[in-house]
């Protein structure tokens, strides 16, 4: 392997120690990487340590001008290597786009907060003393809109096929209820990065339940979800977008950090806005898992609506338990 492509290789982004560096500028200095330890000899059995460390030995200290153009060198193969990525990431996407039938490539998500946003009340955040917040648009600068699906009736696999060939990300908010029998299609989502949500076990209207049924509802949902994928949810979505305050206290002892809302919802055939006509940062956008059955249309055919929709506006799709 050469040094260049040793660094084109996906172990490259692992090697930020330093002493993985100055192995490198050993092999950019024309050592060759054939030998792993080249960048690193250590003074054999029966070898005196002196005779490693003088000058132009294995071991011996790499010179500061040579250091700083080897270091030079990996810059800008690093760069190289992180341009053909993403060059190549977009060939796919574009590739895929063509193969869906979008009007163009979706827009790269940018990179996910490092910590989730402060959920203050304010703007799209509603706050009920130290209960989880309730969210009808996150709080970001970032111009990403999120695609939420509900329910979980339909369970059409070229969706999900679509969604990871274009690299959309979205959360699925599943009611047990419509899952039973059908969990092994949630677990592929949620193996292809789909964070799987609670939306209750039977779908009612919550306010409508006391406070031993509301929690019944909903930790009965969050053992559903252990018990099949693995993981419990963070994220709880009120069926109907209906809740009272036993909504939230209920949530709360059952591990849910934050109820999300919407703000659109999206069809086959179009687009429907609560407040305005366009996508605004932090937006969240309803659908469900239905198909032709209820709507004019399918899933493949609601992700292109949403996908083109969010492109011609110049947002990204970004994944909500990223900033939830
Ligand atoms: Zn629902």
């Amino acid at each position: 392997m050469s040094c260049v492509d040793a660094m084109r290789s996906p172990s490259w982004r692992a090697l930020t120690r330093w002493g993985v560096a100055l192995g490198l500028c050993a092999c950019l200095a024309g050592s060759g990487c054939a030998d792993e330890d080249a960048g690193a000899p250590r003074a054999k059995a029966g070898q005196p340590v002196a005779a490693a460390n003088a000058p132009g030995a294995p071991g011996a200290p790499i010179p500061d001008a040579a250091r700083e153009q080897a270091e030079a060198q990996i810059r800008a193969a690093r760069l190289g290597a992180e341009r053909e990525e993403a060059a190549r990431i977009a060939a796919s996407r574009a590739a895929a786009a063509r193969k869906w039938g979008l009007a163009e490539a979706p827009i790269a998500a940018p990179a996910p907060p490092a910590t989730r946003p402060a959920l203050k009340s304010g703007p799209g955040v509603t706050r009920y003393g130290d209960l989880p917040p309730v969210v009808h648009r996150v709080p970001t600068q970032d111009r990403v809109v999120f695609l939420t699906v509900d329910d979980g009736a339909e369970k059409d696999p070229e969706f999900a096929r679509m969604a990871r060939e274009l690299g959309v990300p979205f959360s699925a908010f599943v009611s047990g209820y419509l899952a039973r029998g059908g969990w092994d299609y949630f677990r592929g989502l949620h193996e292809q990065g789909v964070a799987v949500n609670n939306h209750t076990v039977n779908h009612p209207d919550l306010r409508k339940l006391g406070y031993a049924r509301q929690q019944q509802e909903i930790c009965g949902e969050q053992e559903a979800a252990e018990r099949e994928i693995g993981v419990a949810s963070r994220l709880f979505r009120p069926p109907y977008g209906e809740f009272n305050e036993d909504t939230l206290r209920a949530a709360q002892s059952c591990g849910i950090v934050a109820l999300p809302i919407w703000n659109q919802e999206a069809f086959p055939d179009r687009i429907e806005y609560r407040y305005d006509h366009r996508l605004k940062p932090g937006d969240i956008i309803l659908t469900h898992f239905r198909g032709p059955g209820q709507w004019k249309g399918d899933m493949a055919q609601m992700l292109r609506r949403v996908v083109d929709t969010a492109t011609a506006q110049g947002f990204a799709l970004a994944r909500l338990d990223d900033y939830l």
